[in-house]
């Protein structure tokens, strides 16, 4: 899941106009962005597997309290840099929509504490063992989210770069859709 993730903050623009799409498509992708750096010096890890199959260890990246935290510090980043609440809030919901819809698809890796301290029950639905349906429904966010981003861009007084950022998502969103197409389990 990582054109859900995308397609959701690209999908708030006409309710966020004063955000730059660049924030609104990395915010959803917070947890995402601590788990590389944390992966790099080997705390998390992930196998590489077919679609929705790949062994995943973010526990602290992804952990409930790191998601919090996570959060927090994009509402406290984003309220310096945009200097108002509503769009700090926007962009700290979409941080922690990560953690839900992992929730969502996840196999039983997503713990509550920061390195699972305690040992405390794992969370994750495991919604991934329906590879094609959760793919078809990341396409489908995807195709909303750009609609909706097209659709605020025409009313743009811009004519000539309005269409700019819709074009640039439209072809991040298809790379992305084709790699996860390939990773499909026959
Ligand atoms: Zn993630």
């Amino acid at each position: 899941m990582f054109l859900g993730h995308f397609a959701i903050g690209v999908a708030t623009k006409p309710a966020a106009p004063a955000l730059p799409i660049w924030a609104l498509f990395l915010a959803p992708q917070a947890l995402d962005l601590v788990f590389l750096p944390l992966t790099a010096v080997g705390v998390e890890g992930s196998s590489h597997g077919d679609y929705g199959q790949s062994e995943i260890d973010a526990a602290y990246s992804h952990s409930i309290v790191g998601a919090l935290a996570i959060a927090a510090l994009v509402f406290v980043v984003a309220r310096k840099v945009w200097k108002s609440d509503r769009s700090a809030w926007i962009l700290s919901a979409l941080a922690l929509s990560h953690w839900v819809i992992d929730l969502l698809v996840h196999h039983r890796d997503l713990p509550i504490l920061p390195g699972n301290v305690g040992g405390l029950p794992l969370f994750g639905f495991g919604l991934w063992d329906y590879p094609r349906a959760i793919f078809s429904i990341e396409v489908m966010l995807a195709v909303v989210g750009v609609g909706l981003y097209l659709n605020w861009a025409r009313t743009q007084q811009d004519t000539r770069f309005r269409y700019l950022g819709p074009a640039v998502i439209t072809v991040l969103f298809a790379l992305m859709a084709s790699s996860d197409f390939a990773r499909l389990p026959a």
